[in-house]
């Protein structure tokens, strides 16, 4: 069984044109790295995003999970509060709700809201978990530009702790946003003070993936998402495979989860769903740093039983 945590659906009713936009540094980014897709493939994907309803992406996301060999995927809308689309945020993460339910066995939503929402963002929070079935709550500090460790946010994840939902946080840089707020070391004050509170940290958070293993090897009720992780396969192959299997021979190998962080789109930007499947799932049997052996049930974990123990599934 294939769990993917991370995953999106972006059209322009819900992001905005700005977002898609602003995106442009991400295109440097991945050239930069040698992994970037051509400029034609990856106007072509803001094509699509913007001309595609949400129904429609969705049932593009649909296919190209399955294609992949993805049984469930965790999704999330990302709100940002100062950006202007035609859908509000109550609206969309209504859309994600509904979305889960529709497919049930596939999917499973999470809420996606900005903190700088205050009280009524915390009830859109509530509502979303309590009456719309979603399973805890992605946040943004990159996008939305706050430090998670600030004391205005708490009640957040006070609120999650009380609906017993995991939060989940972006971390490590995206195109030209300010990089300083997706510094995952400002999560392990959160983990320090919300013990019982899951949290996942997004992404292998290059460059500060040492700073993500310290606080996942250290901290019990934190957990890794590897999406992100296609960059550093891509780049940098034997990193990529002696960091993953260290990981799972560390404390850290029951809360690394299998992810993508792809947006649904037939037209993926650098490693294909499909091939990220088989990639990580060949883990044990890579000829990169074979002198770390790893258990194949911890691969197993990796994709999918980590996921389902943190959700609950069993
Ligand atoms: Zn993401």
């Amino acid at each position: 069984m294939v769990i993917d945590f991370h995953t999106h659906i972006f059209t322009v009713s819900i992001m905005g044109e700005g977002f898609l936009k602003g995106s442009e540094g991400i295109l440097e980014g991945l050239d930069f790295v040698g992994v970037g897709p051509t400029r034609e493939a990856w106007d072509g994907m803001l094509k699509e995003l913007g001309s595609a309803d949400l129904d429609q992406m969705g049932a593009v996301y649909l296919q190209t999970k399955s294609e992949a060999g993805i049984d469930k995927s965790v999704v999330f809308h990302v709100d940002i509060a100062g950006l202007q689309a035609d859908m509000n945020y109550v609206e969309a993460n209504r859309w994600f709700a509904k979305f889960a339910q529709d497919h049930s066995d596939r999917v499973i939503a999470f809420a996606g809201i900005d903190p700088h929402r205050g009280k009524e963002g915390l009830k859109v929070f509530e509502k979303s978990v309590k009456e719309w079935g979603m399973k805890g709550l992605k946040l943004h500090p990159l996008a939305c530009e706050f430090f998670p460790n600030d004391k205005q946010f708490y009640p957040y994840y006070a609120k999650a702790m009380g609906l017993g939902v995991p939060v989940l946080f972006h971390t490590g840089p995206v195109g030209h946003m300010k990089m300083n707020y997706s510094n995952p070391v400002f999560i392990d004050e959160v983990a320090a003070d919300f013990p019982e509170l899951k949290i996942i940290l997004a992404h292998i958070a290059d460059p500060w993936i040492k700073e993500s293993i310290s606080i996942v090897t250290r901290r019990a009720n934190t957990y890794l998402d590897i999406s992100g992780g296609q960059i550093l396969f891509r780049t940098e192959p034997d990193r990529f495979y002696r960091t993953l299997k260290l990981l799972l021979r560390s404390p850290a190998r029951k809360r690394v989860l299998f992810a993508t962080d792809t947006l649904g789109t037939a037209n993926s930007f650098f490693v294909s769903d499909a091939e990220w499947v088989r990639v990580v799932k060949g883990l044990a049997s890579s000829r990169y740093s074979a002198d770390i052996p790893v258990d194949q049930n911890d691969v197993d974990n990796l994709m999918a039983g980590n996921a389902k123990r943190l959700l609950g599934l069993i």
